[in-house]
């Protein structure tokens, strides 16, 4: 199938908005910026092999190159509108196309984001993704915004993508034809690696009372280190507050638990720090977007991240956050 029938396959089914004033077509799109609001952008890249496993299903690959973008405003506090998508194939596979646009469209029907634009070429399988969102000036949760007497909350639970990639390499070591398919993950845990789910709603809720805020996809311990960085500030972690899903509980003994949790990465949950005073503002609009939060830790003087144990002790984790190149 030629690249335009490709195209136009997208084309059909790509969702409008009303501020949108030129979709897909023309060389580019003409968009409508709501007067008195930033445009927030943001682009993520997913690699076959790289950020999902090579068998992942066309509507799982979908879902997650829209939700780990949606995610990332999220934790800017924007209110997501538009997104361009860049496919990368290695053959023009109409029905692979049609499956992806499943999962792609599914979640941005269910945020009302417009799918305006993108490239498709051959090459490897690659999924590059552009949303752009809005948020009231001076109200981006930003990373160097935390201050010294802060908490430190997360969202959702912590370690279940990493954890089904574990029982997932697992598995394939010891039985390859096993790897195809959910059968030696968890399926719970599975589908928290599949398909995230971007906290868009409780990260523009947040915009207006948190100090700082940052999306979990290196790992949480890595990803603190960016905000404790970026606002010159120490940030102290509570291992044994993090939280766990049943299914974690299920899979994982203590340690192993708290390793994923802490190190895991892919979790796109919302890591934000915020005064104590503000700490009932912030369960109700957790309360009324339906997420469940905890309190991890605080803002303390100093440099770098600290997690202790429910003794007060220093933790290390076996495993550092993800990081490229490395
Ligand atoms: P050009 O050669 O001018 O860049 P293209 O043939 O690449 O044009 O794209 C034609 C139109 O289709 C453009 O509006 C472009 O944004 C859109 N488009 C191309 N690929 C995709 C895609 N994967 N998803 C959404 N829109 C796409
Ligand atoms: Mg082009």
């Amino acid at each position: 199938m030629p690249e335009f029938d490709l195209i136009e396959r997208i084309r059909t089914r790509a969702p409008g908005r009303d501020d949108v004033v030129l979709g897909i077509g023309d060389d580019a799109a003409l968009l409508q910026v709501p007067a008195g609001l930033q445009l927030v952008v943001a682009m993520d890249t997913l690699n076959a092999g790289v950020h999902f496993p090579e068998h992942t299903a066309a509507a799982d690959i979908g879902w997650k190159a829209l939700a780990v973008n949606l995610s990332d405003l999220a934790a800017m506090g924007a209110t997501p509108a538009w997104c361009t998508l860049s496919l990368s194939l290695p053959e023009a596979d109409a029905a692979w196309v049609d499956a992806f646009l499943d999962g792609f469209l599914a979640l941005a029907d269910a945020h009302g984001v417009a799918l305006v634009g993108g490239d498709t070429t051959r090459g490897p399988l690659s999924v590059c993704v552009t949303v752009h969102g809005f948020v009231a000036p001076g109200h981006a949760l930003r990373r160097d915004g935390a201050r010294v007497g802060d908490e430190v909350w997360v969202s959702g639970t912590l370690g279940d993508a990493a954890a089904a990639l574990v029982q997932w390499q697992a598995a394939a070591a010891t039985a390859p034809a096993a790897a195809v398919g959910v059968g030696p993950c968890d399926p719970a845990l599975r589908l928290r690696l599949d398909r995230p789910t971007p906290r868009v709603a409780f990260g523009a809720a947040l915009a207006e009372v948190a100090h700082a805020c940052i999306d979990v996809s290196d790992g949480l311990l890595a990803d603190l280190a960016h905000v404790a960085r970026a606002s010159s500030v120490g940030i102290e972690v509570e291992v044994d507050a993090l939280p766990a899903s049943d299914a974690l509980c299920r899979g994982f003994d203590r340690e192993a638990r708290r390793a994923l949790q802490a190190g895991g990465g892919d979790d796109y949950e919302l890591a934000f720090t915020a005064p104590p005073a503000d700490a009932a503002r912030i369960e109700s609009a957790a309360a009324a977007c339906g997420v469940r939060i905890a309190r991890i830790g605080r803002v303390v003087d100093g440099a770098g991240v600290r997690a202790v144990d429910a003794n007060g002790g220093a933790w290390r984790s076996a495993r550092a956050g993800w990081v490229h190149f490395s």
